[in-house]
């Protein structure tokens, strides 16, 4: 893997000499609330200290609401219309490891029966820059999912903090070998050694015991105390990296012509899975949260070999009924 040094002043030339008709740069926001625009004038926020964004990044790869084509009726021919898709390249800068993460794991099923080339076009036309995470909290457990502060997971390049004005910059991906010879050419190779030492010891995860205990445990009490006290706001799956329930629907602007549009939905919601008939087969709570538990850490798994969480904490750190999928999963994984 390459490394350079590279410091403040020189990512700084970097946000304001990318041209801002060809790239977009997201950074997280001043308010810690999710992750924003950056313009060529700002000092974007890079800090391995801060604890993740209450929002992941995911929305700009698979927005909440996106058109999928038009549709307009004229005497008896329908014609259909593809909507203008944004060509302008996405730079992303500090995404922490269990942000930067969420991008292959979200391909995986977005590439699986179907591909979807919304979400496809999105991150081949980005380039993540990971930065090192120095921040841990209760609801953090990254490294029990394979994870780890200095994880490259996800990411094109990825900054190490070397000193309080430089950064260690590693070349993770040929995406971001591109990037930094047409951007950054004249930084200087970094030959030393960097700090690597791991600090957060979250709790042992043993995948595979958990995945046979839920299998095996489709009723247990375990889901009944949970439904309880869950209030279905769905939070969880909004502010998830890894969550990707969606919803289509018509939205006609009269009789003859109108939108296909594609919504964030969400498992915790009690019309999620209610059919036409009136019949909903996940018609409480209980049996709504055991889903989320189960698609995460038993169905995903199976299917690809890997779970479908990387450990943020932004579910747990947000609930508003203070359930701890850490603490579920560590309570399956240590019986
Ligand atoms: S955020 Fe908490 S209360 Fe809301 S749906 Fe998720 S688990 Fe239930
Ligand atoms: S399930 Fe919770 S901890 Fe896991 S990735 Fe989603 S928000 Fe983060």
């Amino acid at each position: 893997m390459k490394e350079f040094i590279i410091n403040t002043d020189e990512i700084a030339n970097l946000i304001s000499s990318l041209p801002a008709d060809k790239w977009d740069i997201l950074a997280p926001a001043k308010d810690g609330k999710s992750f924003d625009y950056v313009l060529s004038s700002d000092k974007p926020i890079i800090n391995s200290e801060a604890p993740p964004s209450k929002i992941s990044f995911k929305e700009y790869f698979f927005p909440k609401s996106e058109t999928l084509f038009y549709y307009k009726r004229e005497a008896n021919e329908i014609s259909l219309t593809e909507p203008k898709f944004a060509e302008k390249k996405l730079l992303v800068l500090a995404a922490k490891p269990c942000d930067a993460a969420s991008l292959p794991i979200l391909s995986k099923v977005f590439n699986w029966d179907y591909k979807d080339e919304f979400f496809n076009k999105r991150v081949n036309n980005s380039v993540i820059i990971g930065l090192s995470c120095a921040y841990s909290d209760e609801s953090c457990f990254c490294t029990s999912v394979g994870l780890d502060r200095n994880n490259t997971k996800g990411s094109d390049i990825f900054l190490t903090p070397f000193n309080d004005k430089q950064y260690v910059l590693s070349v993770v991906s040929d995406k971001g070998d591109s990037f930094v010879k047409e951007f950054l050419p004249n930084l200087t190779e970094f030959t030393g050694t960097k700090e690597t030492k791991e600090f957060i010891d979250n709790k042992p995860f043993d995948y595979k015991k958990t995945k046979d205990w839920i299998a095996a445990n489709f009723e247990n009490k375990i889901w009944a105390e949970t439904g309880e006290v869950c209030i279905g706001c769905a939070q969880c799956a909004f502010v998830c990296p890894t969550c990707h329930c969606f919803d289509i629907v018509d939205e006609n602007c009269d009789l003859n012509c109108g939108r296909r549009i594609k919504n964030w939905d969400a498992c915790q919601f009690g019309v999620f899975t209610k059919h036409a008939s009136g019949h909903n087969p996940r018609n409480s709570q209980e049996k709504r949260y055991r889903q989320r538990v189960s698609h995460k850490f038993d169905y995903y798994y199976e299917k690809f070999g890997e779970v479908l969480c990387t450990g943020c904490g932004r579910c747990t750190r947000g609930c508003p009924a203070g359930i701890d999928i850490g603490e579920i999963v560590f309570s399956i994984s240590n019986q």
